[in-house]
């Protein structure tokens, strides 16, 4: 058996110096041409401009008639119909003076009429229609009608950085037309879970052992980030197996693995990934839980994150340092945490930053510490929606105190 340990007497680093260097590693994974109906979740990667003028044609905005401005200028109020134009028609002709459309929400006010009547406004008898004697004399040229070309004009830019494909998105994709879209690729992402005591969720556990939480909490992170696991495997405290394992999934994008980074004398991750030549960008963080990750670059170029074994602590690392390199690595803003007040007291426990389980909830917005009995305690997924941070250097937090939080749903 291969003699490797942990590296002894590494410096912690401060929380945002390993997200700096974490994100200097972003690199991109190539880009791919999908149909729209596959786009959703991802991250667009194209300019896109407006292919025509939005709205596209002068639009009725309420069910009603549509008529010549300068006839109701003129003092004119009884008009006759001369079409019914729904909303895909187009009128067969002209209207005179003393004559409108009856129009619906969504058709193409024609050229001649410039005002919209609201229905209500206006009485219909016999294929003609009156004003109301109540009804409000606001009118104006346009009334009621989105004008074309008042949202964008054809050419104009819609999206010129890379954003990710959500619902009003895609919305947006499909009014301009982007039958097909241009998208970032998807990493290929190895995860290898490691420990002799954990279990698969449906296997036979005895008294000794844990069930593999972690395997379906990053699958779940990662999901959620818009990538996805493309190679799995759980790997005993065995450097030689460990070794192995590695080498087969070293090539992917990203590496992750969790257990086996901290002090005790089964955790080999370290030695082994340095031995296989990944270069250590840094080894321990100062905070609290997720203290003891290792991060590096493969020899390949992909990134390896090797996360403590703990559940609560996986997840810390997670938002705090993979989250931010995929978008990074995609193009996007990393995402800001938000500052929201406590709404209970939160004793300090310990001198290092230290995240903290909340749920995020109410209105106005506010932050209910969660308690846990430590990082290894499962009921972490019971109610907790957010991580908050108890920054180093300040003392107790107490009820409305302001602090950062980022939300993991
Ligand atoms: P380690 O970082 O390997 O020392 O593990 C720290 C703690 O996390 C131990 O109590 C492990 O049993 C637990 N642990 C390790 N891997 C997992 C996993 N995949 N799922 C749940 N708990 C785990
Ligand atoms: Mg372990």
């Amino acid at each position: 058996m291969m003699k490797v340990g942990a590296p002894k007497n590494m410096i912690m680093i401060d929380y945002r110096q390993a997200q700096k260097m974490v994100l200097g590693q972003a690199r991109t994974f190539g880009k791919e041409h999908l149909p729209l109906e596959l786009a959703f979740g991802r991250v667009l990667a194209e300019p896109i401009r407006a292919d025509r003028d939005y709205p596209p044609f002068n639009r009725a905005t309420m069910d009603g008639y549509a008529l010549r401005y300068s006839d109701l200028a003129q003092g004119i109020r009884r008009f006759s119909i001369a079409e019914t134009v729904f909303a895909g028609d187009r009128p067969t002709r002209f209207i005179q003076k003393g004559e409108c459309y009856k129009i619906m929400t969504g058709a193409a006010v024609p050229g001649e009429a410039d005002t919209v009547i609201r229905r209500e406004d206006m009485t219909e008898a016999e294929k003609e229609v009156e004003l109301n004697t109540v009804a409000p004399g606001s009118w104006r040229p346009f009334l009621n009608i989105a004008r074309q070309g008042e949202d964008l004009q054809s050419g104009d830019s819609v999206i010129d950085r890379p954003c990710r494909c959500e619902p009003a998105t895609m919305g947006l994709l499909a009014t301009l037309g982007q039958a097909m879209v241009t998208v970032a690729c998807l990493p290929r992402i190895a995860l290898l879970t490691t420990g002799n005591e954990v279990v698969a969720a449906g296997a036979p556990v005895s008294g000794v052992q844990i069930r593999n939480s972690n395997r379906w909490m990053l699958e779940a992170a990662l999901k959620k980030s818009g990538a996805g696991i493309t190679a799995y495997a759980h790997v005993s405290d065995n450097p030689d197996r460990l070794r192995e394992s590695l080498e087969s999934v070293l090539g992917h994008d990203i590496l992750i693995l969790t257990g086996g980074v901290s002090a005790g004398e089964a955790d080999y991750v370290p030695g082994v990934l340095e031995g296989l030549g990944v270069k250590r960008l840094f080894h321990k963080m100062a905070i609290r839980p997720g203290k003891p990750i290792w991060c590096g670059v493969a020899p390949s170029g992909g990134m390896v994150f090797a996360l403590p074994g703990n559940p609560f602590s996986c997840l810390v690392n997670f938002v705090l340092l993979i989250g931010p390199y995929l978008d990074a690595c995609w193009g996007l803003e990393p995402p800001e945490p938000l500052g929201l007040p406590l709404d209970a007291p939160r004793a300090r426990r310990t001198p290092l930053d230290e995240f903290f389980p909340v749920r995020l909830h109410g209105s106005p917005a506010r932050l209910t510490p969660v308690s846990l009995n430590g990082s290894g305690d499962i009921r972490l997924g019971r109610q907790a929606n957010a991580l908050a941070l108890h920054p180093a250097g300040s003392s107790d937090l107490s009820e409305g105190a302001e602090v950062s939080c980022y939300s993991f749903v």
